[in-house]
């Protein structure tokens, strides 16, 4: 990294368009290092699967699963609220 300060990178027009892709073990964000799905990949998702709301309930039920196998020691409650809790409830 430059010794800009972070927030110079937010105001950058595109920055909101970079993809927001995880890390394992832990599932943290790589652009922004919030828990993963953080903010921005929630939006890039449901609009990425708009179309195919099983298709991503069952894209996050995988990566939770990589995630309980990663992390033996997390809530598995916590993982499941955070991959799956934020999703709308598509019936
Ligand atoms: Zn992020």
């Amino acid at each position: 990294m430059t010794g800009r300060p972070a927030r110079v990178l937010m105001f950058r027009p595109h920055a909101r368009f970079r993809a927001h892709t995880h890390t394992r073990p832990l599932f943290l964000c790589r652009e922004c290092g919030a828990k993963w799905p953080c903010q921005p990949a929630r939006l890039a998702l449901l609009v990425a699967y708009r179309s195919n709301p099983a298709g991503l309930r069952d894209m996050l039920t995988n990566k939770l699963a990589m995630a309980l196998s990663d992390q033996p020691r997390a809530d598995p409650d916590d993982l499941t609220a955070r991959f799956l809790g934020w999703l709308p409830d598509g019936r």
